[in-house]
């Protein structure tokens, strides 16, 4: 199964924020250039995040956004789950038509269970257990040689 690329970018922020130096702030900059997606993907995963409670904010001139607690439990199982509202993986019911096969399909029910299986593979899966130093440093160091003197 593919996860999709505002999951991904979700997952690629909250791994960077969960490697940053306690507390550190990091900017929506930063962390588009962190996980090397445009700011403006960035900015739509982080108010996600935001409004999952998963990365809290701090305002001000030298503000930004850092995990919170919540966020350093999420698992990738859970947050997949809350940011994949659709029902099914196949569209039985569009605006072209519904699916001839509509009536009590079996394939239907077959594709919702290995959604649940892989999602339910993923629930053990901590988000923030996931950056380790070899990964993320190389991240940091190139964040740090862009950051403004
Ligand atoms: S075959 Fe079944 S699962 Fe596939 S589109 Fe038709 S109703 Fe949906």
């Amino acid at each position: 199964m593919r996860i999709n690329a505002f999951s991904d970018v979700c997952l690629r922020a909250l791994m960077l924020l969960s490697a940053a130096p306690d507390g550190e702030l990091m900017t929506t900059q930063a962390i588009a250039d962190g996980v090397g997606t445009p700011y403006n993907h960035v900015s739509k995963a982080v108010l996600k995040l935001r409004g999952m409670g998963l990365i809290e904010a701090v305002r001000g001139r030298s503000g930004g956004v850092r995990i919170s607690p919540a966020g350093r439990a999420a698992t990738v199982g859970g947050v997949l789950r809350t940011l994949d509202a659709r029902e099914d993986l196949v569209d039985c019911e569009s605006a072209h038509g519904d699916c001839p096969l509509n009536n009590n399909c079996g394939l239907r029910g077959a594709l919702r269970r290995a959604r649940e299986a892989f999602y339910r593979e993923l629930d053990s899966v901590v988000v923030s257990a996931l950056p380790h130093q070899s990964q993320m440093e190389p991240v940091f160091v190139t964040l740090l040689t862009r950051r403004p003197a």
